[in-house]
């Protein structure tokens, strides 16, 4: 049965935007010792924007934007739907229908076009030895000012890269400065590599972040914090964040996170406001007073 302090943080925390699945994880909260953040659509919006298409010098951009674009269409990665959105903008041209698309979550897009292979995606998806070999190669200095870097590989050459920017949510720092000073230790665990993941770290004041997470990592790095720090909670909107919210104390979701994230989650921020955490703790720990 339900205590009527729970009842009412539940009442209390749906009026102020968050969603309660049930009262053993707002109890759990009042404990809290760590906090795990996704980057992309978690700490950040989600909503990247295309800023540098760059391609081997004897190609047309237009020409390979608009294949990775045609390729792009069957992901469902905000990278992808970015670089989709870039190119209907800026080309006239139709999109090619490719002959084949293998989508590898967490790595990129694979397609056939022509009996050609394309790969489009992080750096070693496509093979680090084909980004070695770019011609006025800017990737780090992208990677650095914060941007991702999406490679585009035609069989064995690398021709081209698209950097994307996609900005920390307004709130996230803030947000993150409460929790610290409400004791908790704050962590980002991201797919994207090193040098973006640093710069996404930085702007939005996490302690620590791990770069190159594949969705199992995540599982791996919230066991550890567990095992670490104690009460461990994940915050994510993604497909690949889903076994990470369902293995950390607390799994939580933002209102605008995918179908998966809402199920799996304890716990949704219904008005993606990652400052409503902070409240969360304060209104569980009120309760269990209220309780013992
Ligand atoms: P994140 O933790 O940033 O949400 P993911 O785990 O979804 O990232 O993916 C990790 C990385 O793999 C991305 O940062 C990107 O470099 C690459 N990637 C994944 N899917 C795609 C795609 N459809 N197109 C291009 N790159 C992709
Ligand atoms: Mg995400």
């Amino acid at each position: 049965s339900i205590m009527p302090a729970t009842l009412s943080a539940i009442s209390n925390g749906a009026r102020h935007g968050i969603l309660f699945k049930g009262g053993v994880h707002l109890e759990q909260l009042s404990d809290l010792q760590a906090i795990a953040f996704d980057k992309t659509g978690t700490l950040t919006n989600g909503k990247p924007e295309v800023t540098d298409v760059l391609v081997q010098d004897d190609l047309s951009s237009d020409e390979v934007l608009l294949v990775a674009a045609s390729i792009e269409r069957h992901s469902n990665h905000p990278l992808a739907n970015a670089i989709v959105k870039y190119a209907q903008q800026r080309l006239n041209e139709k999109f090619i229908d490719p002959d084949s698309i293998e989508d590898v979550p967490g790595w990129g897009v694979k397609a056939r076009i022509d009996l050609i292979e394309w790969k489009i995606g992080k750096s070693k998806f496509v093979g680090e030895e084909a980004v070695k070999q770019f011609k006025n190669n800017k990737a780090k200095e992208l990677a650095r000012e914060g941007k991702t870097v999406v490679f585009i590989q035609r069989g064995e050459e690398l021709v081209g890269m698209i950097a994307l920017k996609d900005l920390v949510r307004a709130e996230s720092k803030k947000a993150i400065d409460r929790l610290k000073k409400q004791g908790l230790y704050t962590i980002m665990l991201t797919g994207d590599n090193t040098q973006t993941a640093q710069a996404i770290a930085s702007e939005s004041h996490v302690q620590e972040y791990i770069a190159e997470c594949l969705p199992e990592n995540k599982v791996d790095h919230i066991k550890q914090l567990k095992e670490k720090y104690g009460n461990v909670a994940m915050v994510g909107d993604g497909i690949n964040d889903a076994p990470a919210l369902a293995t950390a104390n607390v799994g939580i979701s933002v209102g605008d996170g995918t179908d998966v994230a809402l199920e799996t989650a304890d716990m949704i921020l219904m008005k993606n406001d990652l400052s409503r955490i902070s409240d969360a703790v304060n209104l569980s720990k009120r309760m269990n007073r209220i309780i013992k």
